[in-house]
Order: structure tokens, then C-alpha cells, then sequence
């Protein structure tokens, strides 16, 4: 629903009228979500792009396998995520629409992340690429999806009028996409059993239009367990849809239908703080032929700083049994530029590089572990 201006110029008993319309509306049964719900379901429901879904070998069990699907799509922390707005074309929103997503990065920078979002002037520089066709739906890749997109693509739409009221949360929950949190409603763990047939037929009407593919895709499939957080099932995410009534069988306390608090909920926020904490400027040095163990939870994080004592070939490499995400950054000018990285995921290999790194420049490697065999005996070493 538009917000509801008041102007002026108008007389009282026109406002009046409305009021009563609004109300009327507001009673007059499924409508999906309402103006509190920041718009989100009056203006259609965010579609993720479909992506090709990693087949996994034999041997990878199913928790592992969906450990590293769910935390695979995170970017390492501490990375700066660069944003371009498309200034012309059919793409290109103008500065008012702009301003709202860019609140939308406020929003999730406000919880001292790890993660730092820079607005950039060229689509050459930008992991997160914007646009703002209408008609095109709200929708963003999740995560390092992003960087599998032409550089000249769009990585995430806005296809109605983010100046109403409430619309900012549409933009939070783009960018918790881009981020790489996927939709809380098809969380396994929610338990939700969906009226499927409504649920169908409600997304193949306005102002969706979805056709039962999209709708099973963004709604009733469920994403892989993820046993990173304990992951409770949170109907107040910000990555959850609001429903109107009659598409929920179960928990009956939801027959009525879902609407989310507006804005980030508190397990958003631990979320988000747990994948991108805080920096510290304290790292430990992983020093020539010496083996650290990493002792990390899946999902978590290790940073060492590098700091070569000539300028030769190095090799950076994780050992053990265990899924890791390893990525080298070069200190320039208290900036970290990208050197090199690799991801061992699902496979019998350990993550390694094969780098040159030069005497009395600064580097840090960060280490991420989706998946550990045997609890904690994973090391990195540089030789
Ligand atoms: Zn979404």
C-alpha cells in the first residue's frame, strides 16, 4: 500500500474518505502484508535468480554439503563490497530511488560489521551492480553468486518505487541477499508446512504474476540445513516474507499469516555479527614453516597477518581433513587488495597457494571454514 501523504491543499472530509478506504482494505481479507510490513508483500515478493545448484561427489555427506552451500555463498570478512547505481539507460533509478538503498547499506553497516560497503561510479569496479527497471521485480544473487555475473549485468533490481513508506526494508533485504543470507521463510528449520496449491495459486496472481516454478523456487523449497547458529527459525527476519492468511497449515499460530517487525531483528543482527564481525587490528603473524591450528566453528573465521622476509615463492596451505575458503589481500594504503585465493570445498584436497609475495610488504590471509571432519584439527602454514 502507498504511504498516505497528507497534503494540504486537499479538504478534510477527502482524507476522511480515505481513511475509510484504507481501513476497508486493511479488513477485506488475503491481501499479503501491509503497510507496517514496509511494503514488502503490496509490492511483490523478491525473486532470487536461479543459479546452478553445486552437485556434490558421493562421499560429501548431506551436513556437509549443506554447510558449504549455505556458508560458501558468504564473502570472506573484512572484504570492502563496492556498489554502482546504473546512471543511464533502462536501468538507471535517479538519486531518490538511490538514496533509499543506499539507507539499506546504512542498515546493516550500523551493526559495526566486518563487511565495508563503498559506493563506486564504475560497473568495473563493483561486485554489487544495481538496477532499477520496473516491472523486473526486487531481486539480488546471493552472495559470491554475484561475482559469476557479466560485468555489464545487473547483480540486484528494484522494479517498483522505493519512496514509499516503509520500502527501505525492501532494499535491507536485497542487500542481506548480496551479503549472502538466503530467505528465512524456506529455512528447514522453520518447520512451515505450506498450503501448497494457495500458496500457487496466490503467486499467480497480482502483483506477482509467478509462475509454480518461481514459487517453489523462492518459497516452498527448502534451503539445506545450516547448523551454523543453531539456526531457530526467526518469522521477524528481515529475509522473511510476510503471508496473508490461508497459506500456512502449520505452526497454527500462523494460519493468520506472517508480518515480520520492520527493520533488522535481533537474530538478523547476531547473524550478521557472527559471518562479518567487528576488525580488530590484532592478528597473529603465520610465521615461515610454522603450523597453526585453527581450532574454528563452521563458518568461522581466522586472519594472520604475512609478512615475507624476501621477495621469493611462497606457499600458503591448509591441512587436515576439513572444507576451507582461504583468500590473500595485499596491505596498500590501509586498503586490502585481492592477491589470491582458494576454496577446497567438497573435495579430498586442502586449500593452497601458490604466491609471490614481496619483502617488507604487508599481507593478510584470511581463513574460512565451512566443515571440519574431526572437530578442530585443521592448520594453515606458510613455507
Ligand atoms: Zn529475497
Amino acid at each position: 500500500m502507498a504511504a498516505r501523504k497528507t497534503n494540504p491543499d486537499r479538504i478534510e472530509d477527502l482524507a476522511g474518505r480515505l481513511e475509510q478506504v484504507e481501513a476497508r482494505l486493511d479488513d477485506s481479507g488475503p491481501r499479503r502484508g501491509d503497510a507496517t510490513a514496509g511494503g514488502r508483500a503490496a509490492s511483490g515478493y523478491c525473486s532470487v535468480p536461479r543459479v546452478p545448484e553445486r552437485v556434490f561427489d558421493a562421499d560429501v555427506s548431506p551436513e556437509r554439503a549443506g554447510l558449504i552451500q549455505v556458508i560458501s555463498k558468504k564473502w570472506v570478512n573484512a572484504t570492502v563490497l563496492h556498489y554502482y547505481f546504473f546512471d543511464s539507460g533502462p536501468w538507471a533509478g535517479g538519486s531518490a530511488q538511490e538514496d533509499v538503498v543506499r539507507a539499506g547499506f546504512a542498515a546493516w553497516s550500523e551493526q559495526d560489521i566486518g563487511i565495508e560497503f563503498k559506493e563506486v561510479d564504475s560497473r568495473d569496479d563493483a561486485e554489487i551492480r544495481i538496477g532499477f527497471l520496473r516491472g523486473d521485480g526486487a531481486w539480488s544473487y546471493v552472495g559470491r553468486d554475484c561475482l559469476l555475473q557479466g560485468q555489464n549485468e545487473r547483480t540486484m533490481n528494484f522494479g517498483w518505487d522505493l519512496t514509499r513508506a516503509g520500502e527501505v526494508d525492501t532494499a535491507i533485504h536485497e542487500i542481506g541477499h548480496a551479503l549472502g543470507f538466503p530467505h528465512e521463510h524456506q529455512n528447514p528449520n522453520a518447520g512451515i508446512v505450506w498450503d501448497e496449491e494457495a500458496v500457487y495459486d496466490a503467486l499467480a496472481g497480482p502483483p506477482n504474476f509467478w509462475s509454480r516454478d518461481k514459487t517453489h523456487w523462492n518459497i516452498i523449497r527448502k534451503i539445506e540445513p545450516d547448523s551454523v547458529e543453531g539456526s531457530n527459525w526467526d518469522a521477524d527476519s528481515i529475509m522473511h516474507y510476510p503471508f496473508g492468511p490461508g497459506l500456512i497449515e502449520s505452526p497454527v499460530e500462523f494460519r493468520g499469516g506472517i508480518d515480520p517487525a520492520p527493520g533488522l531483528s535481533p537474530k538478523d543482527i547476531a547473524q550478521v555479527r557472527f559471518f562479518y564481525p567487528p576488525q580488530t587490528s590484532v592478528r597473529r603473524e603465520l610465521k615461515l614453516l610454522e603450523s597453526v591450528p585453527l581450532s574454528l566453528s563452521p563458518g568461522e573465521q581466522k586472519d594472520f597477518s604475512v609478512l615475507p622476509a624476501a621477495s621469493r615463492d611462497y606457499h600458503i596451505g591448509t591441512f587436515g581433513s576439513s572444507d576451507t575458503v582461504i583468500v590473500l589481500f595485499e596491505e596498500v594504503d590501509g586498503k586490502f587488495v585481492y592477491v589470491d585465493g582458494d576454496d577446497d570445498s567438497g573435495t579430498s584436497l586442502n586449500a593452497r597457494l601458490d604466491v609471490r609475495l614481496v619483502k617488507d610488504r604487508r599481507y593478510v590471509l584470511r581463513v574460512r571454514l565451512y566443515y571440519s571432519f574431526s572437530g578442530g584439527d585443521t592448520a594453515v602454514m606458510l613455507w
